[in-house]
């Protein structure tokens, strides 16, 4: 798969994360799809596998195999459930917030403990009144002697029903900058919302996280005051976009594959669907669009961990990724005719969990006019690519 872009690293830790998927995840996948419950045990378990860790280095106890390796592990278990996959991706997105913005006290307090599966983290950005539109936040941190209170209400937050600590981000100061905050979620005044289940991926909860007067402690601020929104929009390019490229791949390639296997299956005047016309002009517009994304999912990974700039080709392995994720799901609901819609088979969990990938780090609107403004070159900031360019990654060199 993509191999001119893996080694046999990568394809070891695919083998190991699929046979966990097939074994752990997916006979419990019917039983979130009728009660549409939040699994709180098995992301846990995903976790104490070390996957939370793989971009860490192996000094916070980290797998130090890089974004390409990353995408592998969202993107196989995306591939046999998109709510663990989502799971993954949103306890990964702050990984890259605390690992940029935390201080060396900070790093080594939370980041082992995220690679054990100890600790899973959110990121917790999103107002109801504001959505899309980060700078546009009301929820706020006022100075106490030795610490902070914070008063906020964060929407749509991934794992937050599962999570131990959240990645804030809030107003601080008489200018109102962002300012990004570490709050456990056992601290007093932290609460979440009963979980409303959504049209899809469920067994992943994304709900509310309220904080009402809660103190933390000056040690908690992550970052400077005031580098809340550089914190927020970095994480959400150089993780978040890479990671919701990937639950879509999974969901995409599952697709496919299922798709595959019903036209060989299925016989209509006296051959399998597959020999139709009409389903083989469909099969081949998924088989493309399948290779596309994933061509550009895993582009956007491996330039990240050899250090070029890519900032772009994140935006568009997010945008095209799910697009031409939900274009596939399209077509495959027209494959299977009626027994797409039979909650007997997967196909129609795959169209429902594949359209839920549209919001999370930047719609597809907020993608195009994110690439628009790198084009003219209108970013003030410059790509964070660039910023937190690491270098190649161990698992780009051959084994
Ligand atoms: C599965 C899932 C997981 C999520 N995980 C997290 C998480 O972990 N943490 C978190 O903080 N949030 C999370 N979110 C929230 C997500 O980041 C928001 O949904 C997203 O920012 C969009 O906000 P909104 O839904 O309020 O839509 P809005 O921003 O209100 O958008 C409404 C419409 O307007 C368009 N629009 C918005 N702004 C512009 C613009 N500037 N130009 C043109 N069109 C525009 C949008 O594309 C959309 O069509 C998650 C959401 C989902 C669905």
């Amino acid at each position: 798969m993509f191999g001119c872009f893996t080694t046999e690293r990568h394809d070891e830790l695919r083998a190991a994360v699929r046979a966990f998927a097939e074994a752990e995840v997916l006979p419990r996948v019917p039983e979130w799809e009728q009660t549409r419950s939040v699994d709180v045990e098995l992301i846990r378990r995903a976790a104490r596998r070390g996957w939370m860790g793989v971009t860490l280095g192996a000094r916070y106890g980290g797998m130090g195999a890089g974004h390409l390796a990353k995408t592998i592990v969202i993107e196989e278990l995306a591939r046999v459930c998109g709510a663990m996959g989502a799971s993954a991706q949103a306890s990964l997105i702050p990984t890259g917030m605390i690992d940029h913005f935390g201080s060396e006290e900070q790093k080594a307090r939370w980041l082992p403990a995220i690679c054990r599966g100890e600790c899973l983290p959110t990121i917790a950005v999103t107002e109801a009144a504001s959505g899309s539109h980060i700078a546009g936040a009301k929820g706020a941190a006022r100075k106490r002697s030795g610490g902070w209170v914070l008063r906020a209400e964060k929407v749509h937050v991934g794992n937050s029903h599962v999570a131990d600590l959240h990645c804030v981000v809030v107003r601080t100061g008489a200018k109102g900058e962002l300012s990004a905050f570490l709050v456990e979620s056992a601290r007093a005044g932290v609460s979440v919302r009963p979980h409303v289940p959504a049209m899809g991926l469920n067994g992943f909860s994304f709900g509310t996280v309220v904080l009402d007067d809660v103190w933390v402690p000056d040690e908690n601020l992550l970052g400077a005051v005031g580098e809340g929104e550089d914190a927020a929009d970095s994480s959400s390019v150089l993780y978040g976009r890479a990671n919701l490229a990937a639950v879509s791949l999974g969901v995409h390639r599952a697709t496919v594959e299922e798709t595959l296997a019903f036209a060989e299956e299925r016989e209509r005047y006296g051959r399998p669907l597959s020999r139709l016309s009409t389903a083989e002009q469909r099969l081949g517009q998924m088989l493309a669009n399948l290779d596309a994304a994933g061509t550009l999912a895993y582009a956007a990974a491996d330039m990240l961990d050899r250090g070029v700039a890519c900032d772009g080709t994140l935006m568009a392995a997010k945008l095209m990724g799910y697009e031409l994720g939900v274009e596939s799901a399209r077509l495959a609901m027209e494959v299977h005719a009626a027994a797409g819609a039979s909650m007997a088979g997967p196909m129609e969990r795959f169209f429902r969990d594949a359209q839920l990938i549209f919001s999370p780090a930047g719609t597809s609107d907020v993608q195009r006019l994110r690439l628009a403004r790198l084009a003219r070159g209108a970013t003030a900031r410059g790509q964070w690519s660039q910023r937190f360019a690491v270098g190649p990654a161990p698992s780009v060199v051959p084994v």
